[in-house]
């Protein structure tokens, strides 16, 4: 039986730790203390820390861990990462037998070059690519590229579980809503991420059935919020001419 937890970390940062008996696995430690706390107040003891991608508030608390804990870090070298001892590539799978957990590998480019996810039993560990309603910034590659990799994970199955790195869906759903006004299950989710938070309960995991409803950047073929981008002066109505459109809007929101 294997239980997630989401351990808050720095400002809105999740670290997720994947926990089977008395062995836990951390996904993204952005910092050692919470983790460290987590694991002594539980009696646990790490077995290995998997890596999405090489920003710091995914990996800043590795090496505190691993002067405690000597264990493997899973996740895409990259030269800007020090941190990996094992690399991992599209197809590659990663067996862990201490959470009896087999993850199936995919790259998804658009964020961070390095950025992979991390999918096993209807779960997708997926760092900066989705939020909640949203999606990470196009920091590295293209945009075709992180459409292309939202794309991959929006077709898992519609009730796999994404667990991302944020919790940002409160401040994603405004914009959400200014896409499609009109959506009645944007207009739900705004209602249940204000009772969630203003109960300081996460949002995340979310389903991909809730991303595929109410994520403008998985909407781009809607016909409401084609026409929103049209308003807006946009002539190229093509999914990914679209999509561009939606994460230029959104970075001066
Ligand atoms: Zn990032």
């Amino acid at each position: 039986m294997l239980t997630i937890t989401a351990i808050p970390a720095l400002e809105d940062n999740y670290i997720w730790l994947l926990q089977r008996e008395r062995h836990a696995v951390a996904v993204d430690p952005g910092e050692a203390a919470p983790v460290l706390e987590f694991l002594q107040a539980n009696g646990l003891q790490l077995d290995a820390i998997l890596c999405t991608h090489r920003h710091h508030d995914h990996v800043d608390g590795i090496e505190e861990l691993r002067r405690v804990y000597n264990v493997p870090v899973h996740g895409r070298s990259h030269p800007k990462n020090p941190h990996i001892t094992h690399d991992l590539r599209e197809g590659d799978r990663l067996r862990l037998d201490v959470l009896d957990v087999e993850f199936e590998i995919i790259e998804v480019p658009g964020h961070l070059d390095d950025h992979i996810a991390f999918i096993a039993q209807r779960a997708v560990f997926c760092g900066d690519i989705m939020f909640g309603a949203g999606c990470g910034k196009n920091f590295e590659g293209t945009l075709t590229q992180l459409h292309h990799s939202l794309q991959r994970i929006a077709a898992l199955p519609d009730d796999a579980l994404v667990y991302c790195a944020h919790e940002y869906t409160a401040y994603n759903l405004p914009f959400a809503l200014a896409c499609e006004p009109n959506n009645p299950n944007i207009q739900r989710r705004a209602a249940e991420t204000k009772r969630l938070r203003s109960a300081n309960l996460p949002t995340v995991p979310f389903t991909i059935a809730l991303e595929k409803a109410t994520n403008p950047y998985l909407r781009c073929t809607n016909p409401e919020l084609i026409r929103t981008m049209q308003a807006r002066g946009l002539a190229d109505t093509s999914e990914l001419g679209v999509f561009t459109a939606l994460r230029n809007w959104r970075d001066h929101f």
